[in-house]
């Protein structure tokens, strides 16, 4: 037999998970068509143990497949992992802890449960019993072993150790954070006993049932010992602290066919109870798969075996599961990322643009402020200059006019001079005398108070006015230059103007520019008689859009067509002391008034100066009798 399986991989296999390769254990083999069927035992304590216990249950098997034959390949737990991963073998018999893990990894399937020979009724027979001596009172309950020294099998152990530690975990106390000690004694179990027994450690862990086996076996008093909380489970025999688990399984491999798998199910629920197989391996024949659920869950609660590395294992399955919307999520967050950045880049650039601009434009307005003000200022300048420059050629004019009050207050004064030397004042005379002579001085005072508000230099102060004002000013101001020339200045006011917004002195330099120019065009020389034929009329009325007009109508030698289309030029003057500058003025402030300087024949003969000036108010584009 052993030269038939001597050399087989599954035995070169066993050699390289370190068990003897003797140990595969061939079978009755018939015919050798068909390789015979390998079943994978767990062979934890060595391979001799496991030969013991479970050889004979294989050779069982062999004699049920007389033309395979069965070999045992006896694995510890690294090498059962492996042979199964490498599908070296067709079913594994294992324990409860180390199924549930290769169920979970590798996908194998139990198609029967071992019968323990403790347990009559279910087939749920692994449990842990804790122990500690009868004499320990004060270790009553499992709650109690908290900082106690304890003892187990192994860590891998399952009832010698994995199922107590979830009991004990439920009960509050963490084997390996609340014990004062936690102990493995390794194989064989009465280890644990005995140092339970002696007094080294105040509680063991064990398999339930071992203690009664050994018992039975009379290797340990069983009085001197007591099981911590002990459980009545209908129909198992042995003490127990916990709850029962599912015996070991057999398991067929996922590679393994549902056929052979059916067929061993059926040999192995055959097994009578009695069968030497079955006393060797200490069970009572196999019964059908159980659920091993709760073993799942007792390892995920203990975060061992297949649940070792639950926490990153979830986060890594759900990476693998979802990688798709992880990889879709990724993206949109990187597109977002960039367009963010790309965003506040553009807001920055924009941002400084912006700024750039705004420095360029305040720059500029500011420059514009400071050269319209300069403008002002020399319009202002000009305006003033040419007031002083027309004032100048009135000053004949000026004399004129002052010394009429001068000269009559010059000859009252006389009179009174002479009544009063000569004796016969009388005091109403002289009082009449001196009113009269009040009241040239005041005229006198008026002129010179109007010059002076003429020349001065001002800005402009539009406000509603009367332009029959102006006009009556600036007719005083020259009036008495054209009496001296004999060229009557005819006001011919419409006194029912509705008021404009004016400056009252620009108007009035305006009008006085006007007829000072058609006093310039009329020629000297005419006798008395010929005097109203050179008068100048300077009227005021609406034109027919309601606007306020203002003309000066000369007998002079009118416009050349030359002159009419330089007129407004400035340093334009056909005179040759003239400065050219009048016009250009006046229409400057005409227009800054929003009105229009204009220039037409007189139909009689010579020049009609004129402008017009919107009417101030709501009332501007009324009817006359409206606007008052
Ligand atoms: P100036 O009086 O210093 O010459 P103006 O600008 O006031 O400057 O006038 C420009 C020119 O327009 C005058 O030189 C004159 O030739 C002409 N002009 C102005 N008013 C009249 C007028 N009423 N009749 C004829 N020519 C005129």
């Amino acid at each position: 037999m052993a030269a038939i399986t001597g050399g087989s991989g599954v035995a070169r296999l066993a050699r390289a998970v370190g068990l003897a390769a003797g140990l595969a254990v061939p079978t009755l083999a018939g015919a050798a068509a068909e390789p015979p069927i390998r079943v994978g035992v767990l062979a934890y304590r060595g391979g001799d143990h496991a030969n013991a216990a479970w050889e004979p249950t294989v050779r069982y098997l062999a004699e049920r497949f007389p033309r395979r034959g069965a070999e045992m390949v006896p694995l510890d737990l690294a090498g059962m992992d492996a042979a199964v991963q490498a599908g070296a073998i067709d079913f594994v018999l294992t324990n409860t802890g180390n199924y549930v893990e290769l169920e979970a990894r590798h996908g194998v399937t139990r198609i029967a449960t071992l019968q323990s020979s403790h347990a009559a009724g279910s087939g749920a027979a692994i449990g842990s019993a804790v122990v500690v001596r009868a004499d320990r009172t004060d270790i009553r309950t499992l709650a109690d072993l908290k900082g106690r020294t304890v003892m187990a099998i192994d860590p891998d152990a399952f009832g010698g150790f994995q199922v107590a530690r979830g009991a004990m975990q439920r009960a509050g106390v963490d084997p390996y954070g609340d014990l004062r000690e936690l102990r493995f004694s390794g194989f064989p179990v009465d280890r644990v006993l005995f140092a339970v027994r002696d007094g080294a450690v105040d509680a063991g862990i064990l398999r339930a049932c071992v203690l009664e086996d050994l018992a039975a076996e009379g290797r340990v008093e069983a009085e001197r010992l007591r099981v911590l909380e002990p459980r009545a489970v209908p129909g198992f025999a042995c003490a127990v602290s916990t709850d029962l688990y599912p015996d070991w399984p057999l398991a067929r491999l996922a590679s393994t066919p549902e056929a052979l798998a059916k067929e061993v199910a059926v040999a192995l629920f055959g097994m009578p109870a009695d069968h030497p197989a079955a006393r060797a391996g200490g069970y009572q024949g196999w019964t059908v798969p159980l659920d091993y659920q709760p073993v799942h869950a007792l390892f995920r609660e203990l975060r061992i075996g297949p649940y070792a590395d639950l926490g990153e294992v979830s986060l890594l399955d759900l990476a693998r599961r979802h990688w798709e919307w992880l990889a879709a999520a990724a993206l949109a967050l990187l597109w977002w990322a960039i367009h963010s950045l790309r965003v506040e880049h553009l807001v920055k650039v924009r941002t400084a643009e912006l700024q750039a601009a705004n420095r360029v434009l305040l720059h500029e307005m500011a420059e514009r402020r400071r050269a319209e003000e300069t403008a002002r200022e020399r319009q202002r300048e000009m305006d003033h200059v040419a007031r002083l420059s027309i004032l100048g050629e009135m000053a004949s004019n000026l004399a004129h006019e002052l010394n009429q009050p001068l000269g009559a207050i010059a000859n009252y004064a006389r009179g009174c001079t002479r009544r009063l030397e000569a004796g016969a004042a009388d005091p109403a005379q002289l009082a009449e005398a001196t009113r009269a002579i009040a009241a040239q001085a005041d005229r006198a005072g008026e002129i010179i108070a109007r010059i002076r508000d003429f020349v001065r230099k001002r800005a402009s102060r539009p406000e509603p006015m009367d332009v029959n004002e102006s006009i009556r000013a600036a007719i005083a101001l020259c009036d008495g230059r054209a009496r001296q020339r004999n060229i009557p200045v005819v006001p011919a006011l419409d006194g029912d103007l509705p008021p404009v917004l004016a400056d009252r002195v620009q108007i009035e330099q305006v009008v006085l520019n006007l007829v000072k120019n058609a006093l310039d065009a009329t020629p000297d020389g005419g006798a008395a008689a010929d005097a109203a034929a050179r008068a100048i009329t300077v009227r005021s009325g609406r034109d027919g859009d309601g606007r306020v007009e203002v003309t000066v109508a000369d007998r002079g030698h009118g416009l050349a067509p030359e002159v009419r289309a330089r007129l407004f030029e400035p340093f334009f003057t056909t005179k040759p002391g003239g400065m050219g500058l009048g016009l250009s003025i006046c229409r400057t402030i005409v227009e800054a008034h929003g009105g229009r300087l204009r220039a037409t024949d007189n139909p009689g003969g010579g020049a009609v100066m004129g402008f017009v000036l919107p009417a101030a108010g709501p009332a501007a584009n009324e009817e006359p009798h409206h606007a008052r």
